[in-house]
């Protein structure tokens, strides 16, 4: 008797936990903007993230390879740019390379410990080298790089003795739709 007891106060339990529930995800529903349909809850991506996003669209209306990045400092955007090789005929004018110029001129100084970087793509080994030279103390990038690389796979230029810094990294964060401008971009180019 004491067992079924306690097996009907475990349901009521269960089942006051699972309207708890079903009142949270209609409140996130309501209340989020990207919330699925599915009921899925979509948190909306950092600001800085969008914003290098933003960038990288306008890289594929320019006709360059979607890749964007940013500049944060004590939360503020202080640089943003897109992949430009074409535009500028300079090889070396990557999305990462061009905001780290851009943020080091405007604050005036060469280092940059106090910022991060957000690109929508993992750097290559002649960004992850700027990124080490300008001292960024933190990286967040989107989309994994298998073919150009230098993070995570390929030459892991972070891993290796002679690297003077090592940013802290974090990469995953927009993947999904910093996969989907490349995939387009390259699709249409077919
Ligand atoms: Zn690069």
């Amino acid at each position: 008797m004491l067992q079924i007891r306690l097996c009907l106060r475990k349901a009521g339990r269960l089942t006051a936990a699972s309207r708890i529930v079903k009142h949270l995800q209609a409140w996130l529903r309501a209340f989020l903007p990207q919330a699925s349909a599915q009921g899925m809850t979509r948190w909306p991506l950092p600001e800085p993230m969008q914003r290098a996003l933003a960038q990288a669209r306008l890289a594929a209306e320019a006709g360059e390879v979607p890749v964007g990045a940013v500049v944060v400092h004590k939360g503020e955007i202080i640089a943003s740019a897109h992949n430009a090789p074409r535009e500028t005929c300079d090889p070396t004018a990557h999305a990462e390379v061009l905001a780290i110029r851009d943020a080091a001129a405007a604050l005036g100084r060469e280092r940059l410990t106090d910022c991060e970087l957000w690109v929508t793509l993992e750097p290559c080994a002649m960004c992850a080298g700027a990124i080490a030279h300008a001292r960024i103390a933190r990286l967040y990038y989107a989309a994994s790089d298998p073919k150009g690389g230098a993070v995570e796979q390929g030459a892991k230029v972070f891993e290796q003795d002679q690297c003077l810094h090592r940013p802290e990294i974090y990469a995953g964060l927009g993947a999904e739709p910093a996969s989907e401008l490349l995939r387009d971009f390259f699709r249409q180019r077919r």
